[in-house]
């Protein structure tokens, strides 16, 4: 399938956006990828942004979807302070990356406009007031940033360097990954309002994620008590639902790919592996090796159950503090380990837990608990609050 092809399936998703937010004018790209337009900026992350989080606590969302979490956060009465701004982005972009050119610059200007080889002009750095760092990726430096015009809404501004990109050949990729993460709306995913480009970088909007990597939370702590592993399977449980719901695969479950919101909840962040393969089986070996299941390890054709076994994976690795099927001494022992589903599950592992991993690390994937299954498991609804209804998370 094209990219062109799956960028109109995903347009066709995208339920609200595009018709309140088409720019007019002879700047707007005539491509299927809607940029909304400056004056809409307000209008649109309004909608949709989560951003600009209230000073005193919000209630946890009640129910799925992402606008009802999204009214939880509406901005508060006080402004939030976004830190002050390094100047790195200028700094940076002084000595880093090079300017792109030909196919590859068409690939990552990610429209089909007739000017797409130029920047974008909806959307630019002085949209925004910069704030503190936030990180750096592998591609550039991730900023706190507040949208200018009012109501003023928090974002991480995240840059990628164009050529980066292009020396790592990872263009096609980065595309799909934009491509797949905008059109996405739940709670538990994190959201892409947007993007914009320059002649060296691309300047993607996200969601700010309030509390940072889980992956740090969980190495300052080690392994997670049984009632918050199983808060955050629950919430990975519904975000997948609506994922393959999408006929979107995400291939690259792992605690580094995962971000807390501002109220602790769990985003999915990275969609760099993963696929829209509506009716699709693939055969491409990628993700992380310690949470690769037997079919994509033996090469076999695989499909949407792989987060599933991801997900069963997850869950040790919270409660345990390492992954299953880890062997330091090499990657064809745990190659060997995960094709034999070699699994021990540490007597301090509560037996529904146990209940949920083994149900879930099966070689067959048919034989694996479905998702519906999951949000149902007794280790689950022991732990959901009673405040928060089953799709919700
Ligand atoms: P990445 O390039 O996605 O690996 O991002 C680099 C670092 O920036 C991450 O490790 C996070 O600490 C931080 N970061 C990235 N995206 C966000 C976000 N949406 N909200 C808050 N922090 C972020």
């Amino acid at each position: 399938m094209s990219v062109s092809h799956l960028t109109k399936q995903f347009s066709a998703l995208d339920v609200n956006a595009k018709k309140a937010n088409q720019p007019s004018g002879p700047t707007r790209p005539i491509g299927h990828i809607k940029t909304p337009s400056q004056s809409s900026v307000g209008k649109l992350l309004a909608k949709y942004a989560a951003p600009n989080p209230p000073a005193t606590k919000p209630a946890a969302p009640k129910t799925a979807g992402a606008e009802s979490s999204q009214a939880a956060s509406r901005p508060g009465p006080k402004t939030i302070d976004i830190g002050k701004y390094d100047g790195g982005l200028e700094l940076e972009n002084e000595k880093r990356g090079e300017k792109v050119t030909g196919e590859a610059a068409e690939d990552l200007a990610l429209d089909s406009s007739v000017a797409r080889k130029s920047p974008t002009r909806e959307w630019n750095l002085t949209t925004f007031d910069i704030g503190r760092p936030l990180g750096k990726g592998k591609f550039g430096r991730v900023y706190m940033v507040r949208t200018k015009c009012e109501p003023r809404y928090i974002l991480a501004l995240k840059t990628l360097y164009k050529s980066e990109i292009v020396q790592a050949r990872v263009e096609k990729q980065i595309r799909r990954e934009i491509e797949i993460q905008q059109n996405l709306r739940h709670p538990h995913v994190l959201r892409l309002y947007g993007y914009f480009h320059d002649e060296k970088r691309i300047f993607l909007m996200l969601e700010f994620a309030g509390k940072g990597e889980l992956y740090k939370q969980l190495s300052k702590h080690g392994s997670f008590s049984e009632r918050r592993s199983s808060r955050y399977i629950d919430q990975m449980a519904d975000a997948l639902a609506y994922l393959h719901s999408k006929h979107v695969i995400h291939r690259d479950i792992k605690p580094e790919n995962l971000l807390l919101g501002i109220n602790g909840e769990l985003k999915i962040a990275d969609f760099g592996w993963s696929v829209h393969a509506p009716g699709n089986r693939r055969m491409t070996l990628c993700g992380t090796l310690d949470y690769l299941p037997p079919e994509m390890v033996e090469g076999k054709e695989h499909n949407e159950r792989v987060d599933l076994w991801a997900l069963g994976v997850l869950t040790y690795e919270f409660l345990v503090g390492s992954p299953p099927f880890e062997d330091r001494s090499s990657t064809q022992a745990t190659y060997r380990r995960i094709a034999k589903v070699d699994l021990k599950v540490p007597s301090h592992v509560s037996p529904e837990a146990r209940d949920l991993i083994t149900k879930l690390l099966k070689y067959d994937p048919q034989q694996r608990l479905l998702l519906s299954e999951v949000r149902t498991h007794p280790w689950i609804v022991k732990y959901r609050p009673k405040d928060v209804s089953r799709g919700s998370g």
